[in-house]
């Protein structure tokens, strides 16, 4: 995903496709236009030590309910934009860990790697295990394009003795020998070490043996259990080198964020917070935010010491599934990476699956939705690289509910109705919140709008340069949905259109998606004439009324980038056949994300389902994008031919 892990090779793969055992590769922070090889964590973990260039990676837990599980997804799209190295997902096997609930260890990490885009650690415990549902259990991890696992023994259910009668497993070795047994090098495995020893171990010296067992038997890298001092990881690094480990050694950190929370872990570790710290907060447990700041200085004293020994290069954090005394403290780290000075591409990747590996061209309608692209593209084996070609019929899949749920908006029923207006009595009003979006501007409940119902992503910078003519237009009833200028060999480094390897040149055609009154169709459709420039198709919610004057339903490349020593790159396309499946989605969210909020029987629900159902999806392209564009003269001269036809009573 990030820049070191480019191989120089790139581009140079037969086109050839097979899930999962493919060739594949991350993407590159900015400068991976094509193939890259698969990097695996260890090797990931081991260019860093190499070049000594520090990460970090994140712990999660599963969340209880669906709705946790839908703010977790949000927080890791907002962590991911930090960069970490990877991010894992915990393993409780009392919660049902492996099934298709929305909130289980299985569907999170599915949803982490191939939603929000995360180079992804599924943990495993095999306490209590049966070989034959573990066997299941890797093999839908490796379904999901999951490649790395933390390989566990795990404890009992509270209350209960370990026995080792209940299971197909003893130790967290056994696990690591079935895994490489059954699946051979394909997942990396980490496992766990314990710095003051594990609290169930004979001895401090007989779990190191054990934890050298666990190496030699197929780990590829360790991360501890938490700890407070930095002696104690010094200590215990330095023992395990003594008996020759050589594998990474990633030390585990926990900021403090609560008084509770601190209790609540330290017993299920079974470990002593030191006095020091106990002493700093017993006076001040009751208070929350100075028991924040403590925490975020002490692991900030705890991670600089760790990073000063230069033994250390990467730092785990225990998150607890919140975000801001991490974030906080990799800010003061300078670990915290928000800068991308290149996208790779013009889309977002939203899949760290190395299935896509070689993925480089989507039609534009999706930029706005990648995650939806993904999973209506999850079932495909072969991802178009280099150009779409002719779709004439492409396998989109089903947007069930269940999938709309990882989709789902972050952000409340009450604060939707808020942004969205908790009262419709026009159309207008609608067009209103459409143009407030857009231009960042508070509604008339003076609240600004954030939402909306076509993406859960943020206005792309490049929105800005047209920004002031969408808004015009959405206030007269061209609902926007989707956007860009049209740019004619602008630099790739360029800080808003810019994308690709750097010392190139990128392109785009002017290109407009909008919902608008099926009144406005006839005034557009006689302008067109004059504009032969442009590409149109306009299409009614059922289909009946399906319009384009594109050839042959050919796919028309809408971005593309000129780069030394390689072939043109598209990335973007406008194809015909998928405008109308992505035109059943485009409608479908009226009614699933704006007309849901209303009473079945109120006014503001007929006006969302008025629009859904009369309304046309239209597409724009202005091909000269030499000129520019003349999408806003065309708009201009609709409203102009539709004025003129009134006076003169043709309309
Ligand atoms: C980084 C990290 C992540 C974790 N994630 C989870 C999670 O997702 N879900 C969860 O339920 N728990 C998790 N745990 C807790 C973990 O499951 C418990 O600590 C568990 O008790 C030990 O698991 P293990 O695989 O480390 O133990 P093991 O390596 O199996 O060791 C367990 C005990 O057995 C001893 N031992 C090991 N091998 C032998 C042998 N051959 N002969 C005799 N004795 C042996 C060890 O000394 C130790 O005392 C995590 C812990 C850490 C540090």
């Amino acid at each position: 995903m990030y820049n070191n892990e480019i191989d120089p090779d790139a581009g140079h793969h037969p086109h050839v496709f097979k899930r999962a055992e493919s060739d594949s590769g991350l993407q590159a922070k900015g400068c991976c236009l094509q193939t890259v090889k698969y990097v695996s964590l260890t090797e990931k973990i081991e260019k860093r030590i190499a070049s000594n260039d520090r990460w970090y990676s994140l712990e999660f837990f599963p969340p209880r309910t669906p709705s946790g599980a839908a703010n977790l997804i949000g927080c890791f799209d907002r962590m991911a934009v930090g960069q970490p190295l990877f991010c894992d997902i915990t393993w409780h096997p009392a919660g049902d860990p492996a099934s298709n609930k929305e909130t289980s260890s299985m569907m999170i990490a599915n949803t982490m790697l191939n939603y929000c885009g995360i180079d992804t650690m599924l943990h495993l415990t095999c306490y209590g295990a049966k070989k034959e549902h573990m066997l299941e259990y890797l093999y839908k991890a490796k379904e999901f394009g999951i490649r790395s696992l933390l390989a566990l023994r795990g404890d009992p259910p509270v209350g209960e003795e370990w026995d080792p009668k209940k299971s197909d497993f003893r130790y967290g070795v056994d696990l690591v020998k079935f895994i490489r047994q059954h699946f051979g090098d394909y997942f990396v495995i980490c496992v766990a070490g314990y710095p003051q020893g594990h609290p169930d171990s004979t001895s401090y010296e007989d779990d190191l043996g054990y934890l050298k067992e666990k190496v030699d038997c197929g780990a590829d890298f360790i991360i501890t259990q938490l700890f407070f001092k930095p002696e104690t990881f010094i200590k215990f690094e330095s023992d395990c080198r003594a008996i020759g480990i050589t594998c990474p050694i990633i030390p585990g950190i926990f900021p403090i964020q609560g008084y509770a929370s601190l209790r609540n872990i330290v017993r299920l570790a079974k470990l002593d917070v030191p006095k020091e710290i106990l002493a700093c907060i017993e006076p001040i447990k009751e208070n929350d935010e100075a028991i924040r700041n403590f925490g975020v200085q002490t692991c900030l004293d705890l991670c600089s010491a760790l990073l000063d020994t230069g033994k250390v290069h990467g730092l785990h954090f225990y998150t607890l599934n919140r975000e801001f005394a991490t974030i906080e403290v990799l800010k003061k780290l300078g670990l915290w990476l928000e800068d991308h000075p290149l996208r790779a591409l013009p889309w977002k990747k939203t899949s760290n699956s190395h299935t896509r590996s070689k993925e480089n061209v989507r039609p534009i309608f999706w930029s706005i939705r990648p995650k939806s692209y993904v999973h209506r593209t999850s079932n495909w084996n072969e991802f178009p690289n280099g150009r779409w070609g002719l779709s004439s019929a492409p396998s989109f899949g089903m947007l069930t509910d269940y999938h709309l749920f990882y989709m789902k908006i972050d952000a409340t029923r009450d604060e939707l109705l808020d942004e969205w207006g908790r009262e419709l009595t026009c159309e207008e009003d609608v067009w209103r919140m459409f143009a407030c979006y857009i231009g960042g501007e508070k509604n008339t409940s003076n609240k600004v709008v954030r939402h909306f119902p076509w993406t859960d992503e943020e206005l792309s910078l490049e929105t800005t340069l047209i920004q002031n003519n969408l808004i015009e237009f959405n206030r007269r009833g061209i609902l926007t949905i989707n956007s860009q200028p049209a740019v004619n060999g602008k630099p790739s480094s360029d800080p808003i259109v810019g994308w690709g390897t750097s010392n190139g040149y990128v392109y785009q055609k002017a290109y407009l998606e909008f919902f608008t009154s099926a009144d406005n169709i006839p005034a557009l459709r006689a302008v067109l004439k004059n504009f032969p420039s442009v590409n149109y198709h306009f299409v009614n919610k059922s289909g009946e009324s399906n319009e384009t004057n594109t050839v042959d339903e050919q796919p028309i490349a809408v971005t593309w980038g000129v780069f030394t020593g390689r072939e043109i790159v598209q990335p973007t396309v406008v194809d015909p056949v998928s405008f109308m499946i992505w035109k059943d989605e485009a409608f479908s969210l009226w009614t699933e994300r704006w007309g849901k909020l209303y009473e079945p029987e109120s006014r503001s629900h007929a006006i969302i389902e008025q629009i859904a159902n009369t309304y046309f999806l239209v597409n724009l392209v202005d091909n000269d994008y030499v000129e520019g564009s003349c999408l806003w003269t065309i708009l201009d001269s609709m409203f102009e031919y539709q004025k003129v036809s009134k006076k003169d009573g043709n309309i």
